[in-house]
């Protein structure tokens, strides 16, 4: 039998706030355990919420982001469950009417190799909710401990409807997300540091089928390669099942990815019954139409727009486009140095290539690798490096020479193309001298190139070059060579 694969998932981002969602405590990533709390957090008595602006604006930036419709009013519920992550017996969230209606996620199916493009298609949203992350519990074989640090940091959980239809969907859907959500600026969406995490449902139907079938959803999916293969394995699952001839058991399941498998957490019947209700602490929340309308005037170019622009603007080929564009940092660089010399494929290609080989190089020395907020580079270099070519001051041989000198110096490369004394040679009568030299001594290669074979012509240029250090004008070598040949016939 053949079945149609239905995914939706369930993401919760991280919102990069300096405080928490309803209280002024701070949060940072690695501190002690318990010393990012106050009586809010801890839900002591006679403590009241004061709802954080900024969480609820970083939100909104993304909604508009992900072309969400944003509530006229949305409202804050609780979620009454007894766990001891939540020292208040309820999350804070909003359940029936939340920040963000609806919305979409373009993304791009894998091509039929890394360098080309695949196709790309729009993925709906559901809604994008606010709440609150609760406390994290550690489980030894000894003892539960628990961590309220993380609890009370603002999550923006992010609904698709169930419109992925493969694991390489959802992996295009999660990167396209994680861009998009760089762009809006509003979390690092770092998994290994729990700042976005996701939960994967997963139905099959045969073929074709209006009616979908019965989900299963999968928990603790803290990689994307976990997502891969949580929904890899659940199919599969399913697919055995219903071959079988049984029926899919609606439940919660616990991905492990130390055995690729996963397993019943509880069924629908054991679900909880969480009570919601509005809280009565906080107000509803009225969204100012004309600070909407501000925030959607100052949105950035999304993702793939910018791409499609530097493709058919500035004529850069995918295998460029694709490195630069999902990271917006990498993009202004490259804009910057745009302004400054309108070479766009050179510029792209110093970024791309050059510098982010010099960047990721930081890794081997056992530190993380730099990011381009880091680099000792300005758009300024990389601008002047490509004018130093253009204008045909270096050769293209010598600027990866001054490209690794700027990089380790952070010196201009105009300054070390004078100091160093890299100049393209226009020397004609030096350039003429090496010629001959390189001719007399290769009788072959020239008896090739007057046979037609035009490659056969590196042969004698590279000798002059060597000879030159590389700093022979090319143009000029190569015009030079092939009179002298022509001259000799
Ligand atoms: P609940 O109210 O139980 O949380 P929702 O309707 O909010 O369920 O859906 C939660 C997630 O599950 C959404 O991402 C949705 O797209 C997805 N989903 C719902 N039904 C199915 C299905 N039959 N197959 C796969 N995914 C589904
Ligand atoms: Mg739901």
């Amino acid at each position: 039998m053949e079945y149609d694969v239905v995914i939706g998932l369930e993401i919760h981002v991280q919102l990069k706030t300096r405080t928490k969602m309803f209280t002024a405590a701070p949060y940072a990533y690695g501190a002690d355990p318990n010393t990012l709390i106050d009586p809010v957090v801890l839900g002591l008595p006679g403590t009241l919420p004061v709802l954080n602006h900024a969480a609820v604006e970083a939100c909104a930036k993304l909604g508009l982001l992900l072309a969400c419709e944003i509530a006229e009013v949305c409202k804050w519920d609780r979620k009454n469950y007894f766990y001891p992550d939540s020292p208040k017996n309820y999350q804070l969230t909003q359940n029936e009417q939340p920040l963000c209606l609806g919305g979409q996620v373009e993304i791009e199916l894998p091509g039929t190799s890394r360098n080309i493009q695949g196709e790309h298609r729009l993925v709906k949203l559901n809604r994008i909710h606010l709440e609150e992350d609760p406390g994290k519990l550690t489980h030894t074989a000894f003892d539960t401990t628990i961590d309220f640090n993380r609890a009370g940091v603002p999550l923006a959980e992010i609904v698709t409807e169930p419109d992925l239809h493969s694991s390489e969907e959802a992996v295009a859907f999660l990167n396209a997300l994680i861009h998009l959500i760089h762009y809006a600026g509003v979390s690092d969406c770092d998994m290994e540091k729990g700042q976005l995490r996701c939960d994967a449902n997963v139905s099959l139907k045969p073929a074709g089928s209006k009616t979908l079938g019965t989900r299963t959803e999968m928990k603790n999916l803290n990689s994307i390669s976990n997502v891969r293969a949580a929904i890899e394995y659940e199919i599969a699952r399913q697919t055995e099942l219903l071959d079988a001839g049984e029926s899919i058991t609606q439940e919660t399941r616990r991905w492990s990815a130390e055995n690729g498998t996963s397993s019943s957490l509880r069924s629908k019947e054991e679900a909880h019954d969480y009570r919601y209700f509005p809280d009565p602490d906080l107000m509803p929340v009225r969204m100012d139409r004309a600070r909407v309308a501000e925030l959607q005037a100052a949105l950035p170019e999304r993702p793939y727009d910018k791409q499609r622009r530097y493709q058919e603007t500035l004529d850069l080929p995918f295998t460029l486009t694709s490195v630069l564009c999902p990271d917006p940092k990498l993009c202004t660089f490259f804009e910057e140095a745009l302004e400054l010399h309108p070479a766009p494929k050179v510029i792209a290609n110093y970024i791309a290539n050059d510098l982010l080989r010099e960047l990721s190089a930081s890794a081997a020395h056992g530190e993380s690798a730099l990011s381009i907020s880091d680099c000792p580079l300005t758009p300024a270099h990389i601008a002047e490096l490509a004018k130093l070519i253009e204008n045909g001051v270096i050769t293209k041989q010598i600027a990866k020479e001054v490209f690794t000198t700027m990089y380790q110096s952070g010196n201009m490369p105009a300054v070390i193309v004078e100091k160093e004394g890299l100049q393209q040679s226009d020397n004609s009568d030096e350039i003429e001298a090496l010629c001959r030299e390189a001719i007399a001594g290769n009788a072959k290669a020239v008896a090739q190139f007057k046979e037609g074979n035009a490659k056969a012509l590196n042969a004698l240029k590279g000798p002059v070059m060597k000879a030159t250090k590389g700093q022979a004008n090319p143009a000029t070598l190569d015009q030079i060579l092939r009179s002298l040949i022509q001259s000799e016939a």
